[in-house]
């Protein structure tokens, strides 16, 4: 189900979010379809079941956003579009909100971190290096593996994964920051010698900026959709990958050692996760700003 919608706020504060309090979600849903997905369970706070599926658009966000960014108080904080969904996704190409946000950001001069999984993104480059011009644009995008049977699998909506770091690379030349989360990693599966090594040596070789890494992190019912996943299409792999999960983090010997391996990939590789969010000097954000 798609259902227009006219939204009456759309900039949302989150207090311990990383690496923007701000968030500006054109869409609710998302057609990428990430079996991980940790936004899935948001759904349920709108009373809709799929949220690959049933997806909310919001028709008026530009206007809205204009409205929220006009506000005296507003801070001029750093706000991320596609926080929970992402901006990206399929019907960004026929609904195009993207053009018309960037217009009002311009015109406000707002600082943006901008992260997806579509190359879709490229539509937009010509505005975004204008945007670039008068304000911060930091993009960024994430990625689990290169093997690309197993990515239509686990992100079967995503770009593939080569076609996003090269995406990522065009937009160096403009953006104030690239960022690559290799995230996340998925135990068994993307966690092969070669596929850490391929995503720090790409790092290197396209001249990201950063790269930050996290492993699965499964609960509710995500973990118990994500596990029957593994049954059906990893089913030699089901009994260690279950025994890894018996919380909702994976088992602490293992990401001990992932993260070993971790750190001799960025000494070797000198590819680093270090992230500096634009720091807002005009006042401080106030959860009652609207
Ligand atoms: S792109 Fe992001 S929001 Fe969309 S399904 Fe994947 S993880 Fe979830």
């Amino acid at each position: 189900m798609i259902k227009e919608i006219q939204a009456k706020k759309v900039l949302t504060f989150h207090p311990d979010a990383f690496p923007t309090h701000w968030d500006l979600n054109p869409y609710r849903g998302c057609t990428i379809g990430c079996k991980y997905c940790f936004a899935q369970y948001s759904h349920k706070y709108l009373g809709l079941d799929d949220f690959f599926k049933d997806i909310l658009v919001k028709t008026n966000v530009s206007e809205r956003l204009e409205k929220e960014l006009s506000q005296k108080k507003w801070s001029c904080a750093q706000i991320k579009i596609g926080g929970t969904t992402d901006l990206y996704q399929h019907l960004e190409k026929k609904y195009e909100l993207l053009p018309k946000i960037y217009a009002v950001i311009k015109r406000h001069k707002n600082p943006v971190f901008i992260q997806t999984k579509s190359t879709l993104i490229l539509r937009d480059f010509e505005i975004l290096k204008e945007l670039s011009e008068i304000t911060s644009v930091d993009i960024a995008t994430s990625i689990t593996t290169f093997d690309e049977s197993i990515r239509k699998i686990i992100e079967p909506g995503a770009s593939p994964t080569i076609e996003r770091l090269e995406m990522l690379a065009i937009f160096k030349g403009i953006s104030r920051s690239t960022t690559l989360g290799f995230m996340p990693i998925i135990p068994l599966i993307s966690d092969t010698d070669e596929n850490l090594e391929t995503v720090f040596r790409l790092a290197k070789a396209y001249g990201i900026d950063n790269v930050v890494t996290s492993i699965l992190f499964l609960r509710g019912d995500v973990k118990t959709k994500f596990l029957s996943l593994i049954k059906l299409h990893f089913p030699d792999l089901y009994s260690d990958f279950a025994k890894l999960y018996a919380t909702s983090t994976a088992d602490a010997a293992y990401a001990q050692q992932i993260s070993v391996k971790i750190k001799k990939l960025r000494e070797k590789y000198q590819v680093f996760g270090v992230y500096k969010p634009v720091e807002t000097n005009v006042r401080t954000v106030q959860l009652s700003l609207f």
